[in-house]
């Protein structure tokens, strides 16, 4: 029987789309956001009209008490959480040198510490249950250099390693920790970097088009699910070729 998914950062983007993903798959889903409240009620209220039990939490990552709040609402409102999908995340631009140190905490509070504060909320009920499965979302700068993003870079390196050592950990208790590490995928945090940027990087993509959303989240459904009952530890590149 399938249970809760807590989905962080759905809102928008690779995240919406992969509560979107989970719930058609039967989960209870919990919609988190930070700011933009609106979206993420628009996405409860689109997947309840699909006869969908989904609810939305507002929470920073970041914040422990806050995590650990929204964690008890979802259990409270949808049941335990038997699926954790680490995807809130920010990223940056510019030269290493000129970063503050401000920036280099933010961004390893939310992209890393985030998935910590959930992961460990989570977790007692897991440990409990002996089952459960979380999946993180980590990028293909975590597998190789990212010039003028070296502390996202060294982030999703991060995310990396944890899913590989907590696998290990939590393997006796049934517990699977997987990765999907995305290429360049449309979504608001790219926008950013302007439609000349965004064409070369379509060039450089063997497969010859940027990533949806939705690509991503075929493959977190699959981590997710029975199929994948003897995979942990592993992490999957969902990038249309560009690091091979
Ligand atoms: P996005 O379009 O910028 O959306 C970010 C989502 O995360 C939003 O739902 C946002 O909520 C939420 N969020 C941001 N900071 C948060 C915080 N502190 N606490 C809770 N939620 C927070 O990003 P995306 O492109 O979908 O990226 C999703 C994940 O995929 C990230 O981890 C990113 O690093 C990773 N990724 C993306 C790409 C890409 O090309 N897009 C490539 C590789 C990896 P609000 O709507 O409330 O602001």
């Amino acid at each position: 029987m399938k249970q809760t998914a807590l989905v962080t950062g759905s809102s928008r983007g690779i995240g919406r789309a992969i509560a979107t993903a989970l719930s058609r798959e039967g989960w209870a889903v919990c919609i988190n956001y930070i700011r933009q409240k609106d979206a993420a009620e628009q996405l409860v209220r689109q997947l309840q009209s699909e006869g969908h039990a989904a609810m939305a939490v507002q929470a920073d990552v970041a914040d422990r008490a806050a995590v650990e709040a929204m964690v008890r609402a979802a259990e409270a409102t949808l049941g335990p959480i038997g699926l954790l999908v680490n995807n809130a995340g920010i990223a940056g631009q510019g030269l290493f040198q000129d970063e503050t140190t401000e920036q280099w905490d933010r961004c390893m509070d939310v992209n890393l510490r985030g998935a910590r504060n959930a992961i460990q909320a989570v977790l007692p009920h897991m440990l409990h249950e002996k089952r459960g499965c979380i999946v993180n979302i980590s990028s293909m700068w975590g597998l190789r250099g990212a010039s003028c993003e070296v502390t996202y870079s060294c982030t999703k390196a991060a995310l990396v390693a944890l899913t590989r050592s907590l696998a290990l950990e939590l393997a006796p208790s049934h517990i699977r920790v997987n990765c999907v590490a995305p290429g360049v995928i449309r979504t608001d945090m790219v926008t950013g970097l302007g439609q000349d940027t965004l064409d070369a990087l379509t060039e450089q993509t063997p497969l010859g088009r940027l990533g949806t959303p939705e690509d991503i989240a075929h493959a977190v459904a699959f981590f997710a699910s029975e199929k994948a009952s003897f995979i942990t530890g592993q992490v999957l590149t969902v990038d249309g070729g560009f690091i091979v």
